[in-house]
């Protein structure tokens, strides 16, 4: 068994009237991430993770910020795309261990949904979306 190991980190500065966006799910929120795509850090976080474990290329390099094509992007897109890489590569993913750190909003309430749609996109291989 050629078992690897990922470590993915984001960041986004919050600002008031964006929406915010964590696994895929659009969590109710004063304050959103300010980015190119939708900002989602956790998604771009399992991303990175996923390409670095396939010993690939960052997120940056798949999905540059420079690129009008990932302007305001769904980042279930991106994590769709990433785990098309990883998969050409021969990989797929056995397990996820994630953590948000915030404040505010609480996301206990929607964990469930961000497992599920996660889950829906890189164990079941499901293409969401098209770029
Ligand atoms: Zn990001």
């Amino acid at each position: 068994m050629n078992l690897r190991i990922g470590q993915g980190i984001d960041f986004h500065r919050l600002e008031r009237g964006k929406k915010l966006w964590l696994g895929g799910i659009n969590i109710p929120s004063e304050k959103g991430c300010i980015a190119h795509s939708d900002g989602d850090v956790l998604l771009h976080a399992v991303c990175d993770a996923l390409l670095g474990a396939a010993g690939s290329e960052d997120i940056g390099h798949h999905f540059p910020d420079t690129s009008k094509e990932f302007k305001g992007i769904d980042s279930k897109i991106l994590l769709s795309r990433t785990y098309e890489v990883i998969s050409k590569k021969g990989y797929s993913v056995v397990n996820l261990d994630c953590t948000i750190c915030l404040e505010k909003p609480k996301i206990a309430p929607y964990i469930q949904s961000i497992k599920n749609t996660i889950s829906k996109l890189i164990y079941t291989n499901t293409t969401y979306g098209s770029l």
